[in-house]
């Protein structure tokens, strides 16, 4: 009886396999099942989860059915139990093959499931994303309540993302705005529409899966994964997703593997019509991916959020302070609004600063005091210290020509000057010592550590030199 459902089920495999569009996928879903007995036209296989019951059922009863019946027989039955999954009882689960015509297998075109899937036999190891067994399934959605339509204040600026955002929520997956690829630079309101849209899908569909994740966070998650030979769970893991969000996915440039496996789950969802709202700080065509992501990304809605005008910087000036219930008058808002023009993030600064000033000092937020706080805000945005620019105030301080100090020049007061610029270019900017080197007069890194030690050594022994080192660093970075 034994040797029987084996060789029964191992003529089934055969004729599963070849209908399997990836070798893959049967090592992941039908290796590890384990024929138990054939019973007249009964056959029981052995799963290890109720998952993997689930997901055969979903996505393989189809090939099972064609397949048992070709091998047993029209009655065919199959019978399931399961090996590892507490949550449910071990009696078997039965599936009764239904009894309508069907259409041959072999030489069809493979039956397609979507990816590859946890491998049932680890399906106990520890699993970073807590994978259920039979109970509905729930995902925490890792959306920030604060951050909603009612909130989000309309402009010209965000008009497009807002109305495709409300129609998403309506319709997630359903709509031509799939995916919809948001766009801006910092503090336009990317994180804040894209949660709006996540919350409001919710609100509409309480049963629906929504993931908010941050592009970062999704790359540890995979990294993770992969150390932890838990890959198939995390693709499993997402593609339980309704809608799924990833914020700044500028962030994936340059991480192949976090972009493929972005690729494949991309694939699968936009496949099933499930909702993917992605967004970047720079245009799809901007965006230094592959092109098959690139060009994915723009198959629906590419929407980009501007910065606001005077007139919406002053409405959500209202709405942010509403929301903190704090009185603020007319023209300290009108002056906020008119002095900070980057973006709203500063603005929503300026507020807070503003705010603390005021209850610090117990003072009332007068006009006089918002001048003061958002003056000094505003003033020149602190400089970038570079090595050209080191170049530029060393060569002022000494009275040289910068080009003279990317000649080989031995002369004193250069050589001296080469010396001071790799200092503060090794203390003050985040380049490597080879690009120091190169950029001033093609040196080596050794050159740029035997000057940083001269530079330290003369400081040490000689007061003057100390004082000229201190006089240039003052210029550099009082700026
Ligand atoms: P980004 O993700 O583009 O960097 P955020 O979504 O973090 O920008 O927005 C920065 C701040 O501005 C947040 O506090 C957010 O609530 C607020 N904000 C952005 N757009 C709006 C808007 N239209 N109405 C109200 N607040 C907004
Ligand atoms: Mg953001």
């Amino acid at each position: 009886m034994d040797k029987d459902v084996k060789q029964v089920w191992q003529s089934c495999l055969e004729i599963i396999k070849d209908n399997l569009a990836h070798e893959h996928l049967f090592k992941t879903w039908f290796e590890p099942i384990k024929p138990l007995s054939l019973n007249s036209s009964v056959i029981t296989i052995q799963v290890p989860s109720h998952f993997f019951y689930e997901y055969l059922e979903e996505h393989y009863l189809d090939l099972l059915i064609k397949t048992l019946r070709r091998e047993i027989g029209q009655n065919a039955q199959l019978q399931y139990t399961i090996l590892v999954d507490t949550s449910v009882s071990d009696k078997p689960i039965s599936t009764i093959i239904p009894s309508s015509p069907n259409k041959p297998i072999k030489n069809n075109k493979p039956i397609h499931a979507p990816l590859p899937m946890p491998n049932a036999a680890q399906s106990n190891a520890p699993n970073p994303f807590a994978i259920p067994g039979i109970q509905k399934i729930t995902i925490p959605s890792n959306l920030n309540e604060n951050f909603s339509f009612d909130n989000f204040v309309e402009g010209e600026c965000n008009r497009l993302v807002r109305s495709a955002g409300l129609a998403i929520a309506k319709n997630p997956g359903r709509t031509s705005f799939n995916p919809l690829f948001i766009y801006s630079s910092v503090g336009l309101g990317k994180t804040h529409i894209a949660n709006a849209i996540g919350l409001e899908t919710k609100k509409n569909f309480p049963n629906s899966t929504v993931l908010y994740i941050s592009a970062e966070q999704f790359m540890q998650q995979y990294t993770e994964a992969t150390i932890n030979n838990e890959v198939n769970q995390f693709l499993y893991f997402y593609q339980m997703v309704d809608v799924l969000i990833i914020d700044d996915i500028q962030f994936f440039i340059g991480k192949r593997g976090t972009e493929e496996i972005f690729f494949n789950i991309f694939n699968t969802l936009h496949g099933q019509r499930k909702q993917i709202i992605v967004t970047s700080d720079r245009s799809p065509a901007d965006l230094n991916l592959t092109d098959r992501v690139v060009s994915r990304l723009k198959w629906g809605l590419n929407a980009e959020l501007t910065v606001p005008d005077v007139k919406t910087r002053k409405a959500i000036i209202e709405e942010m302070i509403r929301r903190d219930g704090i009185q603020i008058s007319e023209e300290v808002i009108d002056y906020i609004a008119t002095r900070i023009n980057t973006n709203l993030r500063d603005l929503n600064g300026a507020l807070v600063s503003l705010i603390a000033h005021s209850s610090f000092n117990h003072k009332n937020i007068t006009i006089s005091l918002a001048k003061q706080i958002i003056d000094s805000l505003v003033k020149a945005p602190q400089t970038i210290i570079t090595i050209e620019l080191i170049q530029r105030v060393v060569a002022n301080y000494f009275k040289i020509d910068t080009n003279q100090i990317l000649t080989n020049s031995r002369k004193g007061v250069i050589s001296q000057a080469r010396q001071i610029i790799m200092y503060f270019s090794r203390k003050l900017t985040r380049n490597s010592l080879a690009t120091i080197g190169a950029k001033c007069g093609n040196k080596d890194h050794s050159t740029v550590i035997h000057a940083c030690k001269m530079v330290e050594n003369h400081c040490s022994i000689d007061k003057k030199y100390r004082t000229y080192i201190d006089e240039i660093e003052k210029e550099l970075t009082n700026r």
